[in-house]
């Protein structure tokens, strides 16, 4: 058993730390206040090839594995920003490689890995939540193009060029999956929603009015949507998993700076036993959830399903993250409450990845289902 990554992976962790260290941290408050992303993240993602780890050297991708990508999100998602969802193409490439036609390939995975337009997929509706049996989006083939109606909700970056992958009906309790290009006759979106953190996250409703597209743009076989929205959303949980690492160990390292500078009349806090328990209980629970996430995220390259093991990964990961978080803020004292230090918005960054992909509940669902075997 070999637990050491190797001199590639360890080259493309340093190469996306430099990145975050040089591109990210320095705007990430910026991107707070304003509620933006600046407009030239996406062409600098590119220019380091960010935005196809995953993507075949045919279209301008590194043709690295799953783990790679994981070790990538890691890193750039330190600086708890929504910068990270801009890697979205890494995602598209997956889902074209595993169900996607040749033609499919080349019209949209060259502008996506150079940062001209920016994928995303929806599934969510305003009752469809963790019920992927509610979706009532429909689509229709007539005169060899699909017809869509529906409006979808929470759609990342849904208002910003690129190719969609929209789940709809194609039959009674049916589901497809379609390709749609965002910028299409029939589509709008929603002013983005205002969140809690991860402020620049653009999140908006979909509205889809008698959209039409050509049939080849149906991602794998008609009524199979659902087996390719499990395995999109295996890789995805994974992902989140991920993000709660990289919040987590932001969350400690800014208490661990904190408690070296505070100090009382009996010197540093970080000195006292009691805050050195909690970074113990921390670190701990940071480091159980970075290698379950990258043993899952292992066996995910090598081809196996890990739908429950994904579940498992991002139950774990998530409520360590939000515990450490809680902690974190809570070792800075009073000063972890204001806006002066970073912590507040780490934690609030850490909250969101209990509830995308599927909340925690829905994860104990499936883990318990594969523990029972029912
Ligand atoms: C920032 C952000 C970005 C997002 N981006 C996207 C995107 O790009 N594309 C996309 O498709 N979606 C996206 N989402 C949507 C997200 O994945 C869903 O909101 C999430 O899956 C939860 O659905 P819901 O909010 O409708 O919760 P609901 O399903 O309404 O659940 C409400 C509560 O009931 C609980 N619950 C539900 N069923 C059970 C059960 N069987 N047992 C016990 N408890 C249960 C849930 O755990 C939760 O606590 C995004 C969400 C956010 C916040």
């Amino acid at each position: 058993m070999d637990f050491d990554l190797t001199d590639e992976q360890q080259m493309f962790q340093k190469l996306a730390r430099d990145f975050a260290d040089r591109e990210i941290e320095p705007v990430a408050e910026q991107i707070e206040l304003e509620d933006r992303i600046p407009e030239d993240m996406l062409a600098k993602m590119a220019r380091v090839g960010l935005l196809g780890v995953t993507a075949p050297e045919d279209y301008g991708g590194l043709q690295m594995g799953f783990l790679t990508l994981v070790l990538v999100l890691e890193q750039i998602h330190y600086p708890c920003t929504p910068c990270t969802w801009l890697l979205a193409g890494n995602e598209l490439a997956e889902v074209l490689e595993a169900a996607g036609t040749r033609e499919q390939k080349d019209e949209f995975l060259p502008d996506v890995v150079e940062g001209k337009s920016l994928p995303g997929g929806v599934f969510t509706e305003a009752a469809t939540g963790s019920y992927e049996d509610m979706i009532t989006t429909t689509a229709k083939l007539e005169n060899g193009r699909w017809i869509l109606n529906g409006t979808k909700r929470f759609h990342t970056f849904g208002n910003v060029d690129g190719p969609a992958i929209i789940f709809a009906r194609t039959g009674e309790k049916k589901t497809s999956a379609i390709i749609v290009p965002k910028n299409i006759e029939g589509y709008t979106s929603s002013k983005p929603w205002g969140l809690m953190g991860l402020r620049g996250l653009e999140t908006v409703d979909t509205f889809i009015r008698n959209v039409s597209v050509p049939e080849g743009y149906l991602l794998g076989e008609k009524d199979g949507g659902l087996d390719i929205l499990f395995k999109v959303t295996a890789g995805g949980r994974l992902r989140q998993a991920i993000l709660s690492v990289a919040c987590g160990q932001r969350a400690l390292d800014e208490a661990v700076s904190y408690a070296r500078e505070r100090t009382t009349s009996r010197g540093p806090i970080s000195k006292m036993q009691g805050i050195r328990w909690q970074f113990a209980e921390m670190a701990s629970r940071i480091e159980a959830s970075r290698w379950l996430t990258y043993r899952m995220s292992f066996l995910r390259e090598q081809g196996k399903a890990v739908r429950s093991e994904s579940a498992m990964a991002k139950l774990f990961a998530g409520q360590a993250a939000e515990w450490v978080a809680s902690e974190a803020l809570k070792i800075h004292g009073a000063y972890g409450y204001t806006t002066e230090y970073k912590i507040e918005r780490v934690h609030r960054a850490a909250l969101a990845q209990e509830l995308i992909e599927g909340t925690n509940e829905i994860q104990k669902s499936i883990v318990g289902a594969a523990v029972v075997q029912d």
